[in-house]
């Protein structure tokens, strides 16, 4: 097919699906079509300045790089023209015809769930802060268009300008462009609906620029005069930036609705030369599923931009950043590739990194309240910083925990703060996983600290264990889940006084009795349990199951097993309360009779009930059966007993 005839073309199912909810569903927020197409105006650019930083000419070199905006109140059209790096015939139907199939199912789902967070409201969605995320927005066009024209010529290429047309429904055609309308870049003209007639307004669309899109670093012009003059605000000295300006351009960096939680604007000369505008957000990023890949910040040589969310000027760990770099020392030529394991940019990350984290500290001391936000709202991407082993002591002490000492689980303590309140020679922090506070707080293993009055941190998580054990110790002291208490470790605490009395100590004929029932628990239990043994963690719970001496925790192994998809009961050791009554009737049962029916059926309920504790039961049928079978029996014998 010759390139300069007109082609038809069809646009793909999932474009298709886009901009029927683009032109049917969203009246809310229509405006942001203009800062859809002054950001591709404004990418455009950024991409013909890369070029030509690197000493590529591009055609027609003595044009500005700028954004002209004009508006035909005859002719009801809007024009947005650049001078950028344009598009080719095959680009225009590639760029303008399809959009990643992940981008199009996030951005219908994002939708969705927006729509389903308005039903008080009147029920149309706002996609202002969803459009523009997931490679749709040149579509919000058609949310004010009902005819939309896109003529273009690549920079870089000895072609000629084309032309892409469409009404937004299923088709659209790409002819060669008559006469030499536009030399370089892209002009988009946008056929308005009756309903948009307001964007024909000079006044109309100055606004909407100067809302959306004041940072654009190229000069956008309105029927002729300049509307954004804002300067690259990173560049400004602190003390004439104001709060609102900051939240501003945290705004339009991010396309978040709400403030930033808080600020940090940095100018560095020494090891390296950079200015930096970082923001922590209000807002919490799903880091560990759509949004695994959105983070990094702005990478600006000298107020050009070389890459966004570059990765390299930020642990990991800080990726809920967002803001701008900009450094002197960076060659306006640099190529994307030798940006990665850069030194200098490493040695920003470096300084980044040491100067947030003092930020937090400093945060933390001055404002409780704010800092406890920042942790909920980022708390679970910033443990991660366990693995930064040089800042790793001042990142485990920006951590915060629920503890056993607070009233309800939303208050938080430090390390810090739990071992100022540490008993007196105590030399190890205390932690249990499970994953609410309601479970921790019944877990039998907790019941000789709550005996001893130690404090136990709960770890909600499963990465937290991670963490823990990756800490390993803070400041001297060691952290260890409380299952891997030994009896030594606990037995120099003293306890607290206020406890029930304890049973009578058994003689030493019975303490004899008491092992030979241990081995018919045994007996009875056979390959279900490793070991049966006696307890000395156990308060008011008759028993427990705990992993061999050095193995992992329960909750831990429970991780382990999901990952393998393994779904055997572990073989672990069942401990026994011997002072509690349920035991010392066993005993007396024993004594009587090792072989006694109920005995058996006693042990079984005992080894399932500790089972559903350590959050393994899988035959939940077997012990329901079990439990109504006792109940019947001494329900029988209570009635017998009492002459009913
Ligand atoms: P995104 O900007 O997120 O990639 P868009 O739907 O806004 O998604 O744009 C789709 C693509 O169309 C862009 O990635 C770009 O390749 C191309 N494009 C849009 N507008 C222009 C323009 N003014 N100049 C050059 N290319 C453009
Ligand atoms: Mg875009």
């Amino acid at each position: 097919m010759p390139d300069t005839a007109a082609t038809n073309h069809e646009f793909r199912a999932e474009v298709r699906k886009v901009l029927n909810i683009i032109t049917n569903s969203l009246y809310t927020n229509r405006e942001i079509f203009l800062r859809e197409l002054v950001s591709n105006a404004s990418d455009a650019l950024d991409k013909l300045r890369f070029q030509q930083n690197r000493g590529s000419t591009p055609r027609a070199p003595e044009l500005p790089l700028e954004i002209r905006i004009t508006t035909d109140k005859d002719g009801k059209t809007l024009t947005i023209a650049d001078t950028g790096i344009g598009m080719t015939r095959e680009e225009l139907v590639e760029n303008l015809g399809t959009i990643a199939r992940s981008g199009s199912e996030q951005f219908l789902a994002d939708l969705a769930a927006e729509s389903a967070g308005k039903k008080e409201g009147d029920g149309t969605p706002d996609a202002s802060n969803i459009i523009g995320r997931f490679g749709v927005g040149f579509y919000a066009v058609f949310m004010v268009a009902d005819k939309v024209d896109v003529t273009s010529r690549p920079a870089f290429e000895d072609a000629p300008a084309c032309t892409w047309t469409s009404d937004g429904l299923g088709t659209f055609t790409v002819t060669e462009a008559q006469g030499d309308a536009v030399r370089r870049g892209t002009t988009i003209t946008a056929h308005l609906k009756e309903d948009a007639a307001e964007f024909l307004e000079k006044y109309r669309c100055e606004s909407v620029i100067r809302k959306h899109s004041a940072f654009i670093p190229f000069p956008v012009f309105v029927d002729g005069d300049q509307v954004n003059t804002t300067p690259a605000l990173w560049r400004e000295p602190k003390f004439s930036v104001t709060r609102e300006q900051y939240a501003e351009f945290y705004k339009f960096l991010t396309y978040d609705g709400k403030d930033p939680l808080d600020t940090l604007h940095l100018s560095v000369d020494a090891p390296v030369q950079f200015n930096a505008l970082l923001f922590i957000p209000d807002t919490t990023q799903d880091f560990f599923g759509a949004d695994r890949d959105r983070w990094g910040l702005d990478l600006y040589a000298r107020r050009v931009l070389i890459q966004r969310e570059n990765k390299e000027l930020l642990p990991e760990y800080l990726g809920f950043l967002k803001g701008a770099v900009d450094t002197e020392d960076l060659p306006l030529n640099i190529s994307r590739e030798t940006l990665q394991e850069n030194v200098l940019l490493r040695k920003i990350q470096q300084t980044i990194t040491k100067q947030m984290l003092t930020h937090l500290e400093k945060l933390a001391e001055s404002d409780k309240e704010k800092y406890n936000t920042f942790w909920l709202r980022h708390g679970r991407i910033f443990k991660l910083g366990y693995h930064d082993f040089v800042n790793r002591d001042r990142v485990a002490g920006l951590m915060r925990f629920n503890s056993s000492i607070h009233e309800n689980a939303e208050e938080l303590t430090s390390l810090d703060e739990y071992m100022a309140r540490g008993k007196e020679g105590q030399k190890t922090i205390w932690y249990v996983a499970s994953p609410t506070r309601e479970a921790a707080r019944l877990n039998p293993h907790l019941e000789m600290f709550r005996r001893k009055g130690l404090e136990v941190l709960f770890l909600y998580e499963p990465i937290d264990e991670f963490v823990m054990e990756g800490l390993n110790t803070y400041k001297e002291w060691t952290l260890k889940a409380v299952e891997h208490a030994d009896d030594a470790a606990l037995k120099d605490f003293a306890d607290t006084g206020e406890e029930q009395p304890k049973a009578a100590p058994l003689d030493d004929e019975d303490v004899t009795r008491f092992d030979a029932l241990l081995t018919r628990i045994k007996d009875i239990l056979g390959d279900r349990v490793k070991e049966v043994r006696v307890s000395h963690r156990l308060a008011d719970s008759p028993a427990c199951l705990v992993s061999p001496d050095g193995g992992m925790t329960s909750s831990m192994e429970k991780l382990l097993r999901v990952m393998n998809k393994d779904d055997t009961v572990p073989q672990k050791i069942l401990e026994v309360n011997r002072d509690h009554p349920l035991l010392r009737t066993l005993l007396r049962i024993h004594k009587a009779n090792p072989e006694d029916a109920m005995l058996t059926e006693m042990v079984q309920s005992l080894y399932d009930t500790s089972l559903l504790l350590d959050g393994y039961l899988k035959d939940p049928q077997a012990l329901a059966a079990r439990t109504n079978k006792l109940m019947e029996q001494a329900g029988a014998w209570y009635a017998e007993l009492r002459n009913l």
